[in-house]
């Protein structure tokens, strides 16, 4: 089978995680820009962040046979700092819109803040007005409240619900988010919250249609393995295969594919490595032989 984790943090990675997800047969990542576990100082910080999600991480991923797109945005959390959060929103366009970005995201709420909602309905109307697919960061705290405005505010700036996909569900929001005609992912946590087995009974209650799973790993406990892992446990549990595609293959290919940044034909043709390219004069080799795989001719 193959998969599509579509939230993962893979600039906290490392090569080792890179080859066990191409392995369990990973082929697609989205990278949504986030905080890094700190407070960004400098609007340089938040430049160079997401200069590294277009460039260098891309570059990364494509060297162990894994296509790799992200989503530009100013998180909830570093909203806070308001007059950091200005200069970020004014340099969002330069990224946003750049080739492999498939979404404006992860944004939303944390804290539910009036600075978080006003640099979230900011970037609601910059995807609006490109026709962008919005990635939604829900609260840990407070979640319900979190994604019940996320999805009022949404809908009052007027993203089309089948651009939005609110992340970090769980079995009380399912509901409003799928009621609502948004995408509902959920992230799948190894040790607490949403695990595994609570996966396959909303997917068992709620059926496939517009639920996504993903891993949101990062740098803190989490495993890159999510979605592969959750998708061997449905298919135990006897669940459709066909279902388990849906919510960890198709899905997320489905809503972020409307961005146009997503080559189909070519992510479902056999990924080729060819590890003696380099980006920007840097490879991913410290002196190892690079892997070549021959191209097989049309
Ligand atoms: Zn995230």
């Amino acid at each position: 089978m193959r998969f599509f984790d579509p939230h993962i943090h893979m600039t906290s990675r490392t090569t080792a995680d890179f080859e066990a997800m191409a392995a369990a047969g990973i082929r697609a990542v989205i990278e949504p820009a986030f905080w890094l576990g700190q407070p960004r100082t400098t609007i340089g910080a938040f430049v160079d962040y997401f200069a590294s999600l277009v460039g260098w991480e891309r570059f990364r991923a494509s060297q162990f046979g894994i296509q790799h797109y992200c989503a530009i945005g100013l998180n909830s959390k570093e909203a806070n700092n308001e007059a950091l959060a200005r200069e970020v929103l004014e340099v969002l366009p330069r990224f946003a819109l750049k080739e492999g970005v498939v979404a404006i995201g992860e944004i939303g709420y944390d804290e539910i803040t009036d600075a978080e909602e006003r640099a979230y309905e900011a970037q609601l109307q910059f995807a609006l007005e490109h026709d962008m697919v919005v990635m939604v960061h829900s609260p840990h705290r407070d979640k319900k409240r979190g994604i019940l405005r996320s999805l009022d505010v949404a809908r009052n700036v007027g993203v089309p619900m089948e651009k939005l996909v609110i992340d970090h569900n769980n079995e009380e929001t399912v509901e409003d988010t799928l009621g609502r005609g948004a995408w509902a992912a959920f992230t799948i946590y190894p040790h607490t919250k949403m695990g595994s087995e609570r996966m396959a009974q909303v997917v068992e209650k709620y059926g496939p249609e517009r639920i996504i799973v993903d891993s949101s790993a990062d740098w803190g406990v989490s495993d890159p393995l999510s979605v592969p892992k959750t998708a061997k446990l449905m298919l135990e549990r006897g669940i459709d295969p066909e279902w388990v595609t849906l919510t960890t293959w198709q899905n997320a290919l489905d809503v972020y594919a409307q961005s146009g940044q997503i080559d189909v034909d070519a992510l479902l043709a056999e990924p080729v490595i060819d590890q003696s390219r380099l980006f920007n004069d840097n490879s991913v080799l410290r002196g190892q032989e690079p892997r070549v795989d021959e191209t097989v001719p049309n």
